[in-house]
């Protein structure tokens, strides 16, 4: 059994203050007012990114052997307690490998690493707004070809305006598989009926889709005023204008997600393609398209918190709580007696101090 006291815990309840949170074999046992002064500092859900693509230099399209325990540690430095490795545009055939490996990952010992919860897709079926997917790759919906995927595959983002796009969301959905939408130019009806087929998600809200436009709301406008859909959104502050992160979580409230969509941005290539980090420190293509990002997840809090005028309870929903519901994960994502004691403490100023994973301090 251990105790871990903080001056400020996010809950869901709201942020209590000087509060103790005891765990034992492996989840949250208890969560009470501390008998003694708690140390400055905010204690909240372990984060939960849906749209990893790599980090530093290391790919998960291509991570072998001792590359998943790299991942692993520098997940656990930015808070990262659960984690979907993604796979962009590819070519179909090239798939199978890349999720084997994502699986033998998943399937390792648990203690004090991350948990994988499945793969995540964004691709090949995508639509009018590609950004940096090799568009030679792009390909009509396959039902035969997705049918055929592993049970690895959690999260899947394609673009509504596809022929078959609908009978691929219901499929996907019958099986478990979170669907998204994006790199699309979808009109606002068609991501209404991608909807009404069980679409939750919109994946990186403003970037892969044309502006909100009042008299053509399309996916923005659909993923800003549909309930039934929650929203991520890169946080660094290139990808989304601050005011627009603002609107955002003013639109969706709980139903707004924090990815960082961080792809291995000290490598020379993304997706076969040239990338190289901008002056503003993200990665983008030789024509300025921006490629993934180099944000970290305990960034993207500090910069909302920051820059957007969230309040700290509502950035920590966003990166924790929120996707672990959308990933179907009611263990995990919040700090409460019962749930898997996943936990990142953080300083002051948002900075990871230490994370258990399992109850197992894993970081710091
Ligand atoms: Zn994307």
């Amino acid at each position: 059994m251990a105790t871990v006291g903080a001056s400020r815990v996010v809950t869901p309840a709201g942020v209590l203050q000087d509060v103790d949170v005891t765990m034992a074999d492996g989840v949250i046992t208890a969560v009470r007012p501390a008998t003694s002064t708690c140390p400055d500092r905010v204690l909240a859900p372990g984060f939960v990114d849906l749209q990893v693509n790599g980090v530093d230099d290391v790919d998960v399209t291509d991570a072998a052997g001792s590359d998943w325990e790299r991942l692993d540690a520098l997940l656990l430095a930015q808070g990262v307690t659960t984690w979907c490795p993604t796979l962009v545009t590819a070519p179909l055939p090239t798939y199978g490998h890349a999720l084997a490996r994502i699986d033998a990952a998943a399937r390792r010992r648990a203690e004090r690493r991350p948990a994988i919860a499945g793969a995540h897709l964004e691709g090949p079926f995508l639509g009018g707004a590609p950004g940096a997917h090799p568009e030679e790759h792009l390909v009509p919906v396959d039902l035969a070809w997705l049918a055929e995927l592993p049970d690895v595959v959690a999260v899947m983002t394609l673009a509504p305006e596809l022929p078959g796009a609908c009978e691929a969301i219901t499929m996907l959905r019958d099986r478990g598989v979170l669907v998204a939408l994006g790199h699309s130019t979808a009109t606002w009806d068609e991501v209404r009926v991608a909807t009404d087929a069980g679409a939750r998600l919109v994946t990186h809200l403003f970037n892969g889709m044309a502006p909100f436009h009042h008299r053509e709301p399309g996916l923005a406008g659909a993923a800003l005023s549909d309930p039934r859909l929650a929203t991520s959104l890169i946080a660094d502050l290139v990808h989304v204008h601050p005011a627009a992160l603002q609107l955002a979580f003013a639109a969706k409230g709980d139903a707004t997600v924090l990815v960082t969509d961080a792809v291995a941005w000290n490598r020379a290539a993304h997706a076969g393609r040239a990338i190289e980090l901008g002056s503003d420190g993200t990665p983008r293509l030789a024509d300025g398209t921006l490629a993934g990002s180099a944000l970290t997840m305990d960034a993207a809090v500090r910069n909302v918190v920051d820059h957007a005028a969230v309040p700290i309870g509502q950035a920590i929903t966003a990166a924790s709580t929120t996707p672990a519901g959308l990933l179907g994960l009611p263990d995990r994502g919040t700090i409460e007696p019962g749930r898997r004691a996943d936990l990142v403490a953080l300083t002051p100023s948002l900075e990871v101090e230490a994370v258990w994973v399992g109850g197992d301090l894993a970081h710091g």
